[in-house]
């Protein structure tokens, strides 16, 4: 699934597109696209001659700052991934959303429909999960006090605890497991275990990571499903410390890394750095 970099990334490529052109139109070929639009006519009545003030994200979501005080929301869902492309060119299958203006089309391209966009106004977005996220983990980390506060509080494992969006914002179980590989602290280790060090430790692998992944334009695994907005893929892939190389040796101390499943998420470690107490 696309995380903060590979959100992050998608965003900066829409922004010379999106920002300050009006929607001419907005089609929506799969109805279960706009599953979370309370009346799902609205999503291309709200669109349409209506200019975007800005594009902005918080954690996973891209947000679309409207005119008129509306705010859009596009998630990616599991392989979702947009593409920016002339007006009227030819459209693949699974292009669930075109969103057109004088220049160009930005198609949402996803072939499982587990992504989704909406259209909110000010009272709709108040009483929508959207408003509950957490802070962004990349823009909005809190200090580490505040994070021990809430996570010392918790008897969860530190990677669940990670991908808990009301917590922070953001993460996935890609850079989750990145963080926990950095920060040397074992995927099990409970919240409340945590002492101060371990916090700050934590917390100052968060943004690092995010950043390297940005730097990199994200991850694209082997289904191909994440791809920038202009086709390429992400390089970030060959860098990873931990999730997905099972077996390959640690890049620290070349120990084989072990994979293990924390609620129902594959979870990728190094058992020498990030011992479990
Ligand atoms: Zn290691």
């Amino acid at each position: 699934m696309p995380e903060l970099p590979e959100v992050e990334t998608t965003r900066r490529s829409l922004v010379p597109v999106l920002e300050g052109a009006t929607i001419n139109s907005a089609e929506v070929g799969r109805t279960r696209m706009l599953r979370r639009q309370p009346r799902p006519a609205d999503f291309a009545d709200r669109m349409r001659d209506r200019r975007v003030e800005s594009l902005g994200r918080r954690g996973k979501f891209l947000l679309g700052h409207m005119e008129g005080d509306l705010t859009m929301v596009l998630h990616l869902g599991m392989s979702g991934r947009m593409q920016i492309q002339a007006l009227g060119a030819e459209r693949p299958a699974h292009t669930n959303v075109v969103l057109a203006t004088d220049d160009a089309e930005v198609w949402m391209i996803d072939p499982r429909t587990f992504g989704f966009v909406v259209c909110l106004t000010p009272d709709e977005w108040d009483g929508s999960p959207f408003a509950a996220l957490g802070p962004d983990a990349l823009d909005a980390l809190p200090r580490s006090p505040q994070l021990g506060a809430a996570i010392t509080k918790r008897k969860s494992p530190l990677k669940s605890l990670l991908l808990d969006q009301h917590l922070i914002a953001g993460l996935g179980n890609i850079y989750a497991d990145e963080v926990l590989h950095r920060a040397r602290l074992h995927p099990l280790r409970l919240g409340a275990s945590l002492d101060a060090e371990e916090v700050k430790r934590l917390r100052a692998s968060i943004k690092p990571v995010l950043e390297a992944g940005l730097r990199h334009g994200g991850t694209t695994l082997d289904d191909l499903a994440y791809l920038l907005p202009d086709g390429r893929a992400g390089e970030y892939t060959q860098r990873l410390r931990a999730y997905g190389r099972t077996g390959q040796p640690c890049r620290t101390c070349g120990t084989p890394i072990e994979r293990i499943v924390v609620t129902q998420r594959s979870t990728h470690f190094c058992p020498t750095c990030q011992p479990a107490d």
